[in-house]
């Protein structure tokens, strides 16, 4: 693929004026190839002009009036489309950019007036088919409506409901054979569809200018820019290797893409990490296999349901009980976890020591992100107390280490105070903002607490901490340093110092 080949960036515009549309494809014009009007978010005057937004966009154009039935907001009748894209295509100029280069027309919208202008004057037809919320049984059928025409772009947006959904979408497009086409996934399941464009073979990817307050004109779309920055989509091409983020649908909001796709950058690393939302750890292995992936970060909720994928487990793995590293490896899946050490380097940068050996440490939860915490504070010398909710898994997480344990409620207060040195919160509690788990214990003041917890990246717990005076700190360094391992196992050197310096984002 050359770089002229590689996909294109659409921005969509729905603003209510033409100006404000010009307005906001101004910020984004470096970044993006297409503009689409999406000419029914207008307000009912600002058709008038439709005509003229080429020529003052200044790049290809793509038309879209789309009915309230396929998602859109247009809800006259289809007599009111037919004369809008009549207007909008009627007065071809010889200068071919200041007349759309695309008009999208649904497959059930048969207008041969207007089929016959975008013939007669060069716009070319992106036929669609929009399932706005499933996907059809059957994809070839669905398909095979849009390429009546053989000059037309066919255009199929399906919305995924599961991954199992996904991955039937995914394995039918990547066997497709290669033509004009696009092929979207929409959606929290089909985000690799739209990362991925030119992997599914599709012309471009639709985006949405989110960052300036403008409505996503699809479930799914990211911002340009962040196609551009975190995901790379100028860089990418068939070489690239791919690596999969496997979690569940709060993985959007992880900054591992950021961290791994800057250092790729920086280092001039052909390789780029792909979120994959998925259901099952298993889903998420048939995505990374099915797109060639050679390694993959795990994250919550599937650190232990990796384990019996694995031919190779690591010593950290064997000893955690838990993998957050996959790594291709002589033909098999070998696992690793970076999670101890990266919490472990965080820590001692946090307390400015290198010696904790007889520090009294709090640790609450018994989840896979603990059980790293435990070995490492173990690795150590520190002395521990482990509380949870499920008292049994807590139990057992000490047991392993002799550290003592309690229930995690206000029998607990005595203890915590006999292990305050340091209050370690790893559960998943505080994410969505909602109280703390160790709301029934008074901070001293004295004590070092550490939140693994990165988003928000101010939890309940290191407010209420800080406001009693404590040191606090949350999980984005340990995220930092627990990604500078997977660099380290996965391109086989040592890991760029971009994963020491890169703040974190002001808007995460
Ligand atoms: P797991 O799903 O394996 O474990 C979840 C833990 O949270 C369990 O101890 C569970 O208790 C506890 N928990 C969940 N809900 C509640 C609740 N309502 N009240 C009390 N306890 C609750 O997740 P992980 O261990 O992988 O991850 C835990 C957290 O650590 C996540 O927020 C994750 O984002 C963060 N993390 C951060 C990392 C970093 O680099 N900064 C790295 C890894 C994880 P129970 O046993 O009773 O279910």
């Amino acid at each position: 693929m050359e770089k002229n080949d590689r996909p294109k960036i659409c921005i969509c515009l729905t603003g209510e004026t033409i100006a404000e549309d010009l307005r906001i494809l101004e910020r984004y014009r470096s970044m993006v190839d297409y503009a689409e009007l999406r000419a029914d978010c207008l307000d009912p005057n600002e058709r008038f002009y439709i005509r003229s937004f080429p020529e003052k966009a200044g790049l290809p154009c793509i038309l879209t009036i789309r009915r309230l039935q396929d998602g859109g907001k247009f809800e006259d009748g289809e007599g009111v489309r037919l004369v809008l894209f009549a207007k909008a295509l009627s007065f071809p100029k010889a200068e071919a950019s200041a007349n759309y280069a695309f008009v999208d027309l649904e497959c059930d919208f048969k207008a041969p007036v207007v089929e016959e202008a975008c013939h007669t004057f060069g716009t070319r037809i992106v036929r669609s088919l929009i399932y706005r919320d499933s996907l059809p049984e059957n994809l070839d059928t669905a398909y095979d409506q849009l390429t009546l025409e053989e000059d037309e772009i066919p255009k199929l947006t399906v919305n995924p409901q599961n991954s199992a959904d996904f991955i039937r979408f995914l394995e039918w497009s990547l066997q497709r054979p290669k033509r004009d086409q696009i092929l979207i996934a929409r959606g929290p399941y089909g985000i690799v569809s739209r990362i991925l464009a030119w992997r599914l073979g599709s012309m471009w990817t639709y985006a949405s200018p989110l960052q300036y307050g403008m409505e996503m004109a699809a479930p799914g779309h990211f911002d340009p820019q962040d196609l551009v920055n975190i995901y790379n989509f100028d860089l990418v091409d068939p070489d690239t290797v791919i690596y999969t983020l496997i979690g569940q649908h709060s993985i959007a909001q992880s900054l591992s893409p950021y961290l791994h796709n800057t250092a790729f950058r920086k280092m001039g690393k052909n390789a780029l990490l792909v979120p994959t939302p998925v259901d099952s750890f298993s889903d998420g292995l048939k995505i990374l296999e099915m797109l060639g992936g050679k390694g993959a970060a795990i994250t919550v909720p599937f650190k232990e349901d990796v384990l019996p994928f694995l031919a190779i487990h690591s010593t950290d793995v064997k000893r955690i009980g838990a993998c957050n590293t996959l790594v291709w490896r002589d033909s098999a899946w070998a696992g690793y976890n970076t999670d101890a050490d990266g919490f472990e380097r965080s820590l001692l940068e946090f307390l400015g020591k290198q010696d904790i050996s007889g520090c009294r440490a709090t640790l609450i939860g018994a989840g896979g992100a603990a059980k790293s915490i435990a070995l490492a504070l173990f690795r150590k010398g520190a002395h521990a107390l482990v509380l949870n909710r499920t008292y049994s898994a807590g139990r057992d997480l000490a047991r392993k280490y002799d550290f003592s344990y309690t229930h995690l409620d206000d029998r607990a207060i005595d203890q915590i105070s006999e292990y305050s040195n340091l209050i370690v919160q790893a559960t998943s509690l505080g994410m969505k903002g909602e109280s703390d788990p160790i709301n029934f214990y008074e901070f001293k003041g004295s004590e070092a607490v550490f939140d693994l917890i990165y988003h928000p990246s101010k939890t309940v717990l290191l407010k209420r901490a800080e406001a009693a005076g404590c040191r606090t700190i949350n999980g984005y360094k340990m995220l930092c340093y627990q990604a500078a391992g997977q660099y380290k196992l996965w391109m086989n050197e040592p890991p760029p110092d971009i994963y020491a310096q890169l703040e974190q984002p002001e808007s995460s």
